[in-house]
């Protein structure tokens, strides 16, 4: 059987990578060691050079020849020329902070028409210092007035999702991944491995 180890300090997202590890019928394991590790420098200007910065920046903790992988996720609004992006997870100044970054997201967002916006997720894959690659889901939604369910994290009570008819916030878990950007991300992934 395939393993993976997992680099991530968010709860949501090791939720949704479990449930994804488990459909594929692979064992996923976060990385031990993870959470002492010195914290990285996510610097780059795209979620696909983020996610492999945190890639490397903790594949050492595995032991060699085994497989690491780090997403790098967040949300692009249209009218905010796609923001908040890459700086998704410290919007309002301070990093996880959803409840902020959400009120943020609103404010920004009051009186403006076009609520168009994706979720957007790059995941990398390394083995030791080797990219074995980067894989990227996107999923289409709009951004509503008031937060709606409390399910899954981050911003998912207001990323309405048009095919759902209600916020991934509302949604199970299990219908999320279906169509989400990591749920996306993941399935190529685990495809790429057992070509491997
Ligand atoms: P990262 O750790 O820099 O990748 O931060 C990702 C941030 O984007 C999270 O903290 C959330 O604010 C947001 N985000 C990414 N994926 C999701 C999702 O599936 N639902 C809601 N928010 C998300």
């Amino acid at each position: 059987m395939i393993r993976l180890y997992c680099a991530t300090g968010n709860p949501g997202k090791l939720r949704e990578f479990q449930l994804a590890a488990a459909a594929g019928e692979v064992r996923m394991e976060l990385l031990a060691g993870f959470k002492a590790a010195p914290a990285c420098v996510e610097d780059g200007a795209t979620f696909e050079e983020n996610a492999e910065i945190k890639a490397r920046h903790y594949a050492w903790l595995a032991s060699p020849g085994e497989f690491v992988f780090a997403d790098d996720s967040g949300l692009e609004v249209d009218a905010l020329g796609g923001e908040p992006g890459v700086r998704s997870a410290r919007y309002c100044g301070r990093h996880g902070d959803d409840e902020a970054n959400n009120r943020l997201l609103l404010e920004n967002l009051r009186g403006v028409e076009n609520r168009t916006a994706r979720f957007v997720c790059a995941i990398a894959l390394v083995q030791g210092e080797r990219l074995v690659g980067v894989y990227r889901g996107a999923v289409e939604g709009r951004i509503i007035d008031d937060p709606r369910g409390s399910g899954g994290f981050g911003y998912d009570p207001l990323f309405y999702h048009p095919p759902f008819g209600c916020t991934f916030g509302e949604a199970s878990a299990e219908a999320k991944l279906t169509v989400s950007h990591r749920g996306q991300a993941m399935r190529k992934l685990l495809a790429d491995l057992r070509t491997r």
